[in-house]
């Protein structure tokens, strides 16, 4: 059945994939937003993401980051952008610290996805970039690679559009009953689909600040050496560095080297902060460099973000009714790896809203808890 109205809050991934997928089953969809979409306080703009398989013993997201990859590569033919780079991605097993890596490879044999176990001397043959004397060996998955984030999010917008779907601009807040309310008067829709990202933890104070935590994340871009290609994600894949809490993104479209070092319980306040790196940050991403790529040494900071995450105590997204208001649908907690799942994250919330289906038992707002580094898709 048609609904007469549909309102999606919020033009980040989750909110664009979402808002696309429910135009394209036939809704009229009103998308909103409180600034450009594609602004840079929006923890899906940046140069690019990672897509990768790789999470653990988790065959639900490495499912769903299998089908995503097909997804983006189809949205890539649709609309003739460049949205994904196949580079591939590398995961270092640190001598000591391998549960993680040792289970993503179990489940991808379970599930079929290609990856390469390399020695220390194969990855210094393979991808002589990184310094591997700790390591105890690596896995390449070769189909993962990265996505230029920003572009994604625009191309999306544009194919909603193309579909007759509605941009507007306007910030939604809510009464002490948490019904959304636009410039003060209570949306009326048959469906409002909150996906306002970080900013839905102030917006529902008693049902999602309750089960998650924000974390600012500094990443920078370093320039790469001269008359180099080595860098160039030709050349290189993405990584992810457990062991040194770090992953990056090699130089995509001249964005420079994206090594990222996160330090745990960065605060951020995500209204006011200037969005300027920290100087601990920088410092640690220097050392990181020393450590695994000597070829940076010396290389200067062209760029750099700092944004958040909203983290769900077990790093599952968040695609549940609001328990009191039924037409209100919750959609994110992105726990750090929600961009790459975005179009079958917003194929999966449309078919919700619609009610062609249930939610997963791990999206439900209810029965949150800590997972072990172990049972956690991120490892951490
Ligand atoms: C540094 C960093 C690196 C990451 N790396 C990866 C990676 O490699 N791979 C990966 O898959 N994921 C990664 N992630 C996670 C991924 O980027 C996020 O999970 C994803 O972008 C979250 O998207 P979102 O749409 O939920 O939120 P957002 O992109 O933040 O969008 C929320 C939108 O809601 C709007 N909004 C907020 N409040 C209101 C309001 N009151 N009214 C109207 N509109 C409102 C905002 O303006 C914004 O546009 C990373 C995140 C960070 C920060």
């Amino acid at each position: 059945m048609r609904r007469n109205s549909c309102v999606v809050v919020g033009a980040g991934i989750a909110g664009v994939m979402t808002a696309l997928h429910l135009q394209r089953r036939g809704e009229q969809v009103t998308l909103i937003d409180r600034w450009e979409p594609g602004h840079a306080r929006a923890a899906s703009t940046d140069y690019n993401r990672v897509i990768r398989a790789i999470s653990g013993r988790d065959e639900f997201y490495t499912r769903w980051a299998r089908e995503s990859r097909a997804m983006w590569l189809e949205m890539q033919a649709e609309s003739g952008q460049n949205l994904m780079y196949e580079c591939g991605a590398l995961i270092l097993a640190t001598e000591g610290h391998c549960d993680w890596e040792d289970s993503t490879a179990e489940t991808f044999d379970k599930v079929g996805v290609p990856y390469y176990k390399f020695t220390p001397d194969e990855v210094r043959a393979r991808f002589p970039q990184f310094k591997v004397d700790e390591i105890k060996y690596a896995l390449f998955e070769p189909e993962a690679g990265l996505l230029m984030a920003h572009r994604c999010v625009i191309t999306a917008l544009k194919m909603f559009k193309d579909a007759g779907g509605v941009v507007k601009r306007g910030t939604v807040t809510t009464d002490t009953q948490e019904r959304p309310l636009l410039d003060g008067q209570p949306i009326r829709a048959d469906l409002i689909v909150i996906a306002t990202g970080a900013w839905m933890s102030e917006m529902f104070p008693k049902t999602i600040k309750t089960i998650s935590a924000i974390m600012g994340i500094n990443v920078l871009y370093t320039s790469t050496p001269d008359g180099s290609d080595a860098f160039d994600m030709e050349n290189m894949p993405c990584w992810i560095d457990h062991g040194q809490g770090s992953f990056g993104i090699p130089s995509s479209e001249g964005s420079g080297v994206k090594a990222a070092v996160v330090i745990p319980n960065t605060p951020i306040d995500i209204n006011n902060d200037e969005r300027l790196i920290e100087k601990a940050s920088l410092a640690k991403t220097r050392t990181y460099i020393r450590h695994r790529l000597p070829g940076l040494i010396g290389q200067r900071v062209v760029d750099s973000k700092f944004n958040q995450v909203i983290l769900t105590p077990d790093t599952h997204f968040i695609v549940d009714w609001h328990p009191v208001h039924e037409n209100v649908l919750f959609a994110g907690g992105c726990s750090g790896h929600l961009f790459k799942h975005g179009p079958v994250f917003g194929n999966f919330v449309a078919g919700v809203a619609t009610r062609d289906y249930g939610t997963a038992d791990r999206f439900k707002i209810a029965n949150r808890r800590k997972l072990s580094p172990k049972e956690s898709p991120s490892g951490r």
